[in-house]
């Protein structure tokens, strides 16, 4: 009997917890994933913290040894690019040759946005997405360079973090009005831009490049205020875009990332995709999240999916940055969110993201309890709202007073009257003695 065949495009976080998922779940088919990178699966958020110094070494990275492969028997295809995909024949083509498969999964992940004029083929401009970017920045790494970093989003800040570590005067240019401006409160940012100031990292706001200098290596940036800003080497941080490009050529649907539903499925019968290329639908809006969490899990839905036993990847999103001593946790998605609360506590701060009064994301600094608070009351469902000191207490005392238009029916300073959704409540049993919790109906 013919032996049923996978064929995975992409080796990166979600091809890789794919095909681990595939093999763990029984399927004693043939997988294969195909690799354009020569490398076996790596995990790349240390390309942007300690891969960059030297801290941690290429073979770290790896998200498996060579042997696990092997012994799983998956075939991974290294510089193996997969040129076009075929739904009508269910196959694929690499240079190679062409290969039929079953089932085909697209984990293409993205690819860093195209760098603004005068920033493009200039050999000391470094984009941050895969080793071998990293690789060619390394040999810079060397105390007293100036670096500037193009963007201030977590990319960008974490390298301008390693790198001021490292002995480098930095500067961020970021053309939003503030740091972190598509994933972050204002207050979040305002803690991460102090935390680089203090570290003597320079941070310039709401400003443009608008003229560039050199000639194979950019050696000045001018901005819009006039600022002239000279530097040694250059890292462009501005995003990334999906790599849907082989789905849409071969009409799969796609709008930023490709279209697919619950279970991971594209318009294509037997065609999937999952991680940074796929775009789905969360909180009733279509979705396309860039981390860790997101690749791995809803790969392992599409596995499972293909085992036969589907299930709907409904997602808890979360995400970490470090940058300098702090660490950075997020959970939840704070889209939307229309008020703010703050808190400190004697291990960090923590900013609650409330939309029409129901708690839907928070950024943890330094705070880890907060993080997984928030992350548990996700995953169960809850709204919780944890008051657990009268530091906290006063702490959202104060914030409700920064936020008082915005806060309609947030508690006040009694713990006893708190009534943090002012949609209809009903009480459950409380994690903490004194923990406020409620539930929305
Ligand atoms: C510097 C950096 C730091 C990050 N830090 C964090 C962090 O702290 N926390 C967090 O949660 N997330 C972080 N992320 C994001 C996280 O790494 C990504 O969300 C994750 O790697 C996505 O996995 P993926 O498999 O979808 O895509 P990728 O990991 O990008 O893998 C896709 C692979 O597919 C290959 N490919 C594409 N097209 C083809 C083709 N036609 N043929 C063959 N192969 C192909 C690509 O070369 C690539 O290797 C970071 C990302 C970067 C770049």
């Amino acid at each position: 009997m013919k032996r049923a065949t996978v064929a995975i495009v992409g080796g990166g976080q979600a091809g890789a917890a794919l095909a681990a998922r595939l093999r763990a779940g029984g399927f004693d088919g043939t997988i294969t994933m195909f690799a354009e990178e020569s490398r076996l699966p790596y995990q790349r958020p240390p390309l942007s913290k300690k891969y960059p110094s030297g801290d941690w070494e290429a073979e770290r990275l790896l998200l498996h040894p060579a042997a696990f492969w092997r012994e799983a028997g998956i075939d991974v295809c290294v510089a193996s690019k997969v040129l076009a995909i075929d739904p009508a024949q269910k196959s694929l083509e690499t240079e190679q040759g062409r290969i039929f498969s079953d089932q085909l999964v697209l984990t293409t992940g993205a690819r860093p946005r195209p760098r603004p004029q005068g920033f493009g083929g200039r050999n000391n401009v470094f984009d941050l997405r895969t080793i071998r970017d990293v690789d060619a920045l390394r040999p810079y790494f060397r105390t007293g360079l100036h670096m500037l970093v193009l963007g201030g989003g977590y990319i960008g800040l974490e390298t301008a973090a390693v790198a001021a570590s490292a002995g480098f005067s930095v500067t961020v240019v970021e053309r939003a009005p503030r740091l972190l401006a598509r994933v972050a409160c204002a207050q979040t940012a305002a803690e991460i831009r102090a935390l680089h100031e203090k570290q003597g990292v320079r941070i310039m706001e709401g400003r443009a490049v608008t003229r560039t200098e050199g000639e194979t290596a950019l050696t000045a940036v001018h901005l819009d205020n006039g600022a002239r800003i000279p530097l040694d080497l250059a890292v462009v941080g501005i995003g990334v875009l999906p790599r849907s490009e082989l789905a849409e050529r071969a009409g799969v649907v796609c709008s930023n990332g490709i279209r697919v539903d619950f279970l991971g499925r594209t318009s294509s019968s037997g065609i999937w995709a999952a991680g940074d290329c796929a775009n789905f639908d969360f909180d009733g809006q279509p979705t396309r999240l860039e981390s860790v969490q997101n690749a791995i899990d809803q790969a392992e839905s599409v596995a499972d999916a293909i085992l036969g036993a589907p299930r709907a990847y409904r997602p808890v999103p979360w995400f970490w940055s470090d940058q300098f001593d702090t660490k950075l946790q997020i959970a939840g998605l704070s889209r939307g969110f229309d008020h703010v609360i703050a808190r400190s506590s004697s291990r960090g701060k923590s900013f609650w993201y409330f939309r029409r009064n129901q708690l839907i994301a928070v950024d943890a600094l330094n705070d880890a309890r907060a993080f997984m608070e928030e992350k548990n009351s996700l995953k169960g469902g809850r709204w919780f709202i944890p008051l657990t000191s009268k530091l906290q207490v006063s702490t959202l005392s104060t914030c409700l007073r920064l936020d008082a238009s915005q806060a309609p029916g947030w508690p006040g300073s009694h713990r006893e009257t708190a009534r943090p959704c002012a949609l209809p409540v009903r009480h459950a049993k409380p994690a903490h003695p004194s923990d406020t919790m409620c539930r929305s109906s």
